[in-house]
């Protein structure tokens, strides 16, 4: 007979209960953008990053333990063979009732292809990263990228009745002089906006002459300069991530703010991260995490040895960031690449 398992929700040491996981289905990614990854980026070998089941299997666990939400991320998710496979297994736990939301991040260069699929497995709603409506601007940021391909996926995403929300980098000196016509661009198009600060995960700075310092850009000056053009009204709404939110009035959208670096969002923070090699990193900007990889091979028929881990892990979650502290270095020499941990 099989054991019973202990589902009681999981809550970590600070009273936090953990209901939004999101999964790196892949490090690899068709781009490179440049807050990202660096231009010879090595990725990691095929045989440490888990397989389509090991994935689902993790996830599954999680569900039975409470989680609500999950959301498949990378590298970029659809790039992985078989990503479909996985989001249409993951899409079963929306018709049992047994989850609330399976959504997706993705860079949108393959989104017109699996548009409908996606849709067709019951995800909602996408987070499409651009940070730039400029075609050259998109290819230097990207490294490689063609914009048009990205408006396309967008373009299907909403043909199939997706809600899409974008995800824009404020970079100073190379995109901040486009704020104002992205808020435009996304109320002729229905989309709601976010703006996010760059973080500085993994040792890449110095690549390509880019430098994640430099290019900082608090969103404060962001909002500061926003209010000068439109009528940004504030809005209760939360997502379950971290963004804040304010409406633009002229508009019609959201726009959220997610301030890793010039605020602190971990009071409410209800989430963990699953890596593409297995590893549950507790926080993003903590070193921390906790390897599955072992036990899921050494495990393969029980389930058990997986959800006291994941109890065990969750316990253990650090009660807050250490981005913008002394030890943020460490950050980075534990190598917590944003592929790899998936933003
Ligand atoms: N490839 C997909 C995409 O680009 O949407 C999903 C993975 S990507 C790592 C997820 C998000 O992380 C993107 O919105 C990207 O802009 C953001 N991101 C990547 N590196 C970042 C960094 N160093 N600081 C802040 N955001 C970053
Ligand atoms: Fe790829 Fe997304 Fe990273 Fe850009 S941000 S390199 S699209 S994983």
């Amino acid at each position: 007979m099989a054991d019973a398992i202990d589902a009681s929700p999981l809550v970590d040491g600070f009273g936090r209960a953990i209901r939004y996981v999101r999964v790196s289905v892949t490090d690899r990614c068709d781009l490179r953008c440049m807050y990202c990854m660096s231009e010879d980026m090595s990725f990691v070998p095929r045989s440490e990053v888990l397989t389509l089941e090991e994935l689902e299997r993790v996830c599954s666990a999680f569900i039975a333990l409470g989680v609500r939400k999950l959301r498949l991320t990378g590298g970029e998710p659809l790039v992985r063979r078989g990503a479909m496979t996985l989001v249409r297994a993951l899409g079963r736990h929306l018709a049992a009732g047994s989850l609330d939301e399976l959504a997706l991040t993705t860079n949108g260069t393959r989104l017109a292809h699996h548009a409908a699929e996606l849709a067709e497995a019951g995800v909602r709603r996408v987070n499409v990263s651009l940070d730039t409506l400029d075609p050259g601007r998109f290819r230097a940021i990207t490294r490689r990228g063609r914009l048009d391909r990205v408006l396309d996926g967008i373009a299907a995403a909403q043909d199939a009745g997706l809600t899409v929300k974008l995800n824009c980098v404020a970079l100073k000196g190379v995109n901040e002089d486009e704020f104002d016509r992205l808020v435009g661009w996304c109320g002729d198009r229905g989309l709601d906006l976010t703006f996010i600060e760059v973080m500085p995960l993994g040792d890449i700075d110095g690549s390509g002459g880019f430098s994640r310092a430099d290019q900082f850009l608090p969103l404060s000056e962001v909002r500061e300069r926003l209010a000068r053009r439109w009528t940004l009204v504030p809005d209760a709404y939360h997502s379950g991530g971290p963004a804040r939110y304010v409406r633009v009035a002229e508009a019609g959208i959201r726009l959220g703010f997610i301030t890793p670096l010039s605020g602190s969002f971990c009071d409410s923070c209800n989430r963990v991260r699953l890596t593409a090699t297995g590893s549950l990193a507790l926080c993003l900007g903590r070193a921390e995490s906790v390897e599955l990889a072992p036990l899921l091979r050494a495990c393969p028929a029980s389930d058990q040895p997986l959800i006291a881990a994941l109890r065990a892990a969750v316990a253990r979650k650090p009660e807050a960031h250490e981005f913008g502290t002394a030890r943020c270095p460490a950050l980075a020499a534990a190598g917590r690449l944003m592929n790899l941990t998936g933003g």
